[in-house]
């Protein structure tokens, strides 16, 4: 990128920053610099950044909390820009979050007003806009279930639009915006005044303290790293109970096996290449100890990709969002 561009940039920007460190902004604590960074606080920032890096034909990635995201220890040679307005409005059967609004705060602020449908995102780290972007979920409860409609803008066509959540396209940890280049500005979600607001907020508790139990939270992760490995059907699970052994029932019956208990079984957790490490706790999380690369991340999932092939014949897929490769 020229000088020329970057003053152009800043001129318009006074608060874009040059060579921010993306470690600065990912839950992983791993990213190398960012050419320019710029945190945008209205919809109107966001479109106006974008249309000057469309102008000046500057590469742009946009995320929200950083807690998906592995970003490469060469950074990202363009513009990156976080999607940092973050209302939430409340009504009395819905509430209305903007992109940026931290989904665990949102949750807890329905939980709050008595409203129920949201109380198992409370331990979600990130923004709205990544939680609808990957329809994320815990605790048997994802963000489809709840959303009523997506505003954003399609990028095909620069345009604003509203989609209902039939159009969504929401799958396990999947949805449209993965497949077509859309920004997400704000979501609706649609929720029911809690019979009995006392157990809802005991839920929500609940579901805190479960995480904490089960999830490595000393060092710095990105969530899960693979996708938990779906049944197609009848045929594929009579199959793999030949290959696995031991499959856990409740996994039968959900037909979905999970990631990080075929990390376990395969005898991975603890593995380390530099200072990314199997957690201990949890299979499916890879912790950064202190000096983990974005190298050093991919090379263990590979690692771990190819001995659950090899072992079992099943291929994981990322969970985790790649930036600047
Ligand atoms: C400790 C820990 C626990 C976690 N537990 C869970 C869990 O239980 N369930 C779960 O589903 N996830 C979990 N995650 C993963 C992560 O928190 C979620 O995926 C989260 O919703 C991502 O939000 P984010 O704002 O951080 O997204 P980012 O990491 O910022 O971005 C992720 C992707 O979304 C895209 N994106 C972000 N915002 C927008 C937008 N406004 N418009 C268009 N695209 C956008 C980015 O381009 C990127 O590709 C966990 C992560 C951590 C670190």
């Amino acid at each position: 990128m020229n000088l020329e561009t970057i003053e152009k940039l800043q001129k318009n920007f006074p608060s874009i920053l040059i060579d921010e460190p993306m470690s600065k902004h990912t839950n992983l604590r791993i990213g190398g610099p960012a050419k320019l960074f710029y945190a945008a606080d209205t919809v109107e920032d966001l479109i106006d950044a974008l249309q000057i890096a469309r102008r000046e034909q500057i590469p742009w990635y946009v995320f929200g909390g950083g807690s998906n995201m592995l970003v490469s220890d060469d950074g990202f040679d363009g513009l990156m820009i976080q999607i940092a307005f973050r209302d939430i409005k409340m009504r009395s059967k819905s509430v209305t979050a903007d992109a940026g609004a931290i989904t665990a705060s949102l949750a807890r602020q329905t939980v709050e007003a008595g409203l129920s449908g949201l109380e198992w995102a409370v331990g979600i780290p990130g923004t709205v806009g990544g939680a609808v972007f990957g329809n994320s979920g815990a605790w048997g409860g994802e963000i489809k279930d709840t959303l009523v409609s997506v505003d954003c803008i399609d990028l095909a066509t620069m345009k604003q639009i509203v989609y209902p959540n039939a159009v969504c396209s929401f799958g396990y940890r999947d949805s449209r915006f993965k497949h077509e280049p859309h920004i997400i500005l704000r979501a609706t979600f649609g929720l029911k005044p809690a019979e009995d607001s006392t157990k809802l907020t005991t839920r929500m508790n609940e579901i805190m303290n479960e995480r904490k139990e089960k999830q490595p939270t000393d060092n710095p992760s990105a969530g899960c790293i693979f996708k938990n490995f779906v049944f197609k059907d009848e045929s594929e699970i009579e199959k793999l109970k030949n290959e696995v052994k031991d499959i856990p029932v409740e996994m039968l019956d959900r037909k979905s096996l999970s990631a990080g208990w075929l990390v376990s079984q395969s005898g991975m957790k603890g593995e380390r290449i530099g200072d990314a490490q199997i957690s201990e706790k949890h299979g499916n999380f890879i912790i950064n100890l202190g000096n983990a690369r974005a190298q050093d991340i991919l090379m263990l999932t590979s690692k771990v990709k190819m001995k659950i092939r090899d072992e079992y014949n099943i291929l994981l897929e990322d969970e985790v969002q790649l930036a600047g490769f």
